[in-house]
């Protein structure tokens, strides 16, 4: 889970990282008020979760209440990279002399959380890590032991910061640290930390992640869910305990298993086609699970083809089958479908399947060709009709197996 910058960094600034004074606004009249009470010149920043909103027109400078107003009133309600901004924090302006990079991950590879930092911060640090990676300063650190302070000036150094900085600066990155170890976090950025014209340190961006298997234990953050940021498709997955992701090709995936799911994908595009999504129903699914991954899949109008991989082990392939004819039921739909069920109680899955006058496949390789071809096949003709309520009656012919 995302927060925004103005949770992550009201959040750093509870673990001591200092931060612009600022609140959140919603109307261009909030937005001046906030100006207002403020004073001096202030920076109107939209609250959307994702990044570059620099560059794409998103960050602008007021220097008087009015201004703010205005400049709220063109922001609000403006399309960043396919998101509406309903929020602007309005933070007072920061005089920015130099801007830093600093953050933490998890690195799988060496099994810690990693601290990066580097004199180059700002909005072309990807750019940075691409072309210029010796310029980006990285520290694991031991779970154990912490940060350690002598790992803060080894930063600190690393990337030339001015000594009579150095001790603010060991100051910060323990605080986000401790953010990050606190909040269960998978990752915890400040970006840029500037220098100010006064010579002070200030987090003038911020950005955590959330571990979504630790929210349980994070009532108050699991609560700064942002609603509005998610698309009706991925709150009905996350209400019904599914892991979706959309992606961009025609055809949707149903599967048990983020393994499965991930080789269900590569082999779709081993045959050329593309995954319409990622979609794990979890271990031993019951049918208003499946029905509610197939509502989902199918309200993708990209959508030309699904293709159902499930592996019977604790999930009961007759249990799939009947979920799939429940969403037809509700949702007939004239897209094609593969299924190739294999595991517990196979047999009455295929036989339901088949009476709904679906494709079935034995091999996942054989499944994943047909779901192709079927997709090709749909691109502008209507295709067959799936229902349940038809498919009664409907002969089996359709059956390979
Ligand atoms: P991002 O583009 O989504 O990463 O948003 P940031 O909050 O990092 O802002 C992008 C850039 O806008 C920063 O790198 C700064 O150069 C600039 N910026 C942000 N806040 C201020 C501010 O208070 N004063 C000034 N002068 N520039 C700012
Ligand atoms: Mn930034």
């Amino acid at each position: 889970m995302k927060l925004h910058e103005y949770q992550s960094k009201r959040l750093f600034a509870q673990y001591g990282v200092p931060i612009p004074r600022g609140d959140v606004a919603t109307t261009p009249d909030e937005a001046r008020d906030i100006a207002a009470r403020l004073g001096g010149r202030v920076v109107i920043k939209s609250q959307v979760l994702v990044g570059g909103r620099g560059k794409a027109g998103g960050i602008r400078l007021a220097k008087d209440p009015n201004e703010a107003g205005r400049v709220a009133g063109q922001i609000l309600g403006m399309n960043i990279k396919g998101l509406t901004v309903k929020k602007v924090l309005v933070d007072e302006a920061a005089d920015i002399a130099t801007e830093i990079y600093l953050g933490i991950v998890i690195d799988r590879s060496k099994r810690r959380p990693v601290v990066m930092a580097s004199s180059e911060g700002g909005v072309e640090i990807e750019e940075v890590a691409r072309t210029k990676p010796e310029r980006i300063v990285k520290i694991a650190i031991d779970p154990f032991l912490g940060l350690q302070q002598y790992q803060g000036r080894e930063l600190a150094f690393g990337i030339g910061l001015p000594k009579d900085l150095s001790r603010d600066f060991c100051k910060i990155a323990e605080g986000l640290y401790n953010a990050f170890v606190g909040c269960d976090a998978s990752l915890a950025e400040i970006n840029p930390l500037v220098v100010t014209g006064a010579g002070k340190l200030l987090a003038v961006d911020g950005k955590i992640l959330l571990d979504d298997n630790a929210l349980f234990r994070h009532f108050e953050l699991a609560e700064m869910r942002d609603a509005d940021e998610e698309t009706p498709e991925e709150q009905e997955a996350r209400r019904h305990g599914l892991s979706y992701v959309k992606l961009d090709g025609e055809i949707g995936c149903m599967v048990n298993g983020a393994g499965l799911a991930m080789a269900t994908m590569d082999i779709t595009k081993l045959y050329g086609g593309a995954p319409a999504n990622f979609l794990d129903i979890g271990g031993g699914a019951q049918a208003d699970k499946v029905a509610a991954a197939l509502r989902i899949i199918l309200s993708d109008p990209n959508v030309k083809a699904v293709l159902f991989n499930i592996f019977g082990g604790i999930t009961r392939c007759d249990e799939v089958a009947k979920g799939i004819l429940d969403a037809l039921h509700e949702v007939p739909t004239t897209v094609p479908m593969v299924a190739r069920l294999v595991g517990t109680n196979e047999e009455e899955g295929r036989a339901l399947l088949a009476s709904a006058n679906m494709i079935t496949a034995a091999t996942l390789a054989e499944a994943a060709q047909k779901a192709v071809r079927a997709a090709r096949a749909t691109e502008g003709s209507p295709g067959p009709s799936y229902s349940a309520a038809q498919s009664a009656a409907a002969p089996a012919e359709r059956r390979e197996l």
